[in-house]
């Protein structure tokens, strides 16, 4: 099976998405840049029963999201309906290896409220580069989306989709799992905060923020 490796590794984050309630039904997706190869893709497909998913119906993509005909077809598959914007921040972001989007509960309700999550707590910085963006509203899919996804995640390792969800990055799996699972962390404490203070949360201190984000620029290739 060509990209073996790639596509199990896919598929263990897809499940343990899953597993760890950060998508309901068939939503989300993760893919990752194939190994060796600069013009492939491994992403998970559309309408994933996760429950039944395995590295065999991982697909493998190239640059214009075309399905690569492979050997070991044995499933009537289609890529994830996603593919579009994780292209756009491969092609956008060359430090960033993989890519998990997820319906979070937390990040998405902040998403559905078009409201950023600002750098108030520190490991935040240090693991995302910053504040967390919504990008602005696009069906999902689209060309669009992929557009407003790139420019609101910047340089940063995570950014909101409007009335959607979040997708995090990676120089890596592990990586863009880990934070995954805490912007949704961040998103609820965040979200919390506000309820006990009201608006206006006391951002981290000016040399701070530039000196987490130092950290985060070494700690993101590391
Ligand atoms: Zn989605």
């Amino acid at each position: 099976m060509i990209y073996a490796e790639a596509r199990a590794q896919v598929c263990e984050v897809a499940i343990r998405m899953w597993k760890a309630g950060l998508v309901v039904g068939s939503a989300g997706n993760v893919s990752a840049r194939a190994p060796g190869s600069s013009e492939h893709f491994v992403i998970t497909p559309s309408s994933i029963a996760y429950d039944e998913l395995t590295p065999e119906q991982v697909v493998v993509v190239d640059e214009e999201g075309d399905l690569l005909e492979l050997d070991d077809e044995e499933f009537d598959r289609a890529p994830s309906f996603e593919t579009p914007v994780h292209l756009g921040v491969y092609a956008a972001r060359p430090d960033v290896g993989a890519i998990v989007h997820t319906h979070s509960k937390w990040a998405s309700a902040r998403a559905v409220a078009r409201a950023p999550i600002p750098p108030v707590v520190d490991e935040m910085v240090v693991y995302l580069g910053g504040t967390v963006e919504v990008a602005s509203y696009a069906s999902s899919g689209s060309e669009e989306l992929a557009a407003a996804v790139v420019d609101a995640l910047g340089p940063r390792s995570a950014v909101l989709l409007s009335a959607h969800g979040v997708l995090t990055t990676g120089k890596d799996l592990k990586k863009a799992f880990k934070n995954a699972e805490l912007v949704e962390h961040v998103a609820q404490v965040v979200t919390l905060a506000t309820q006990i203070r009201g608006a206006g949360l006391p951002l981290l201190p000016r040399e701070v923020i530039e000196a987490e984000q130092q950290m985060y620029e070494i700690v993101k290739g590391m």
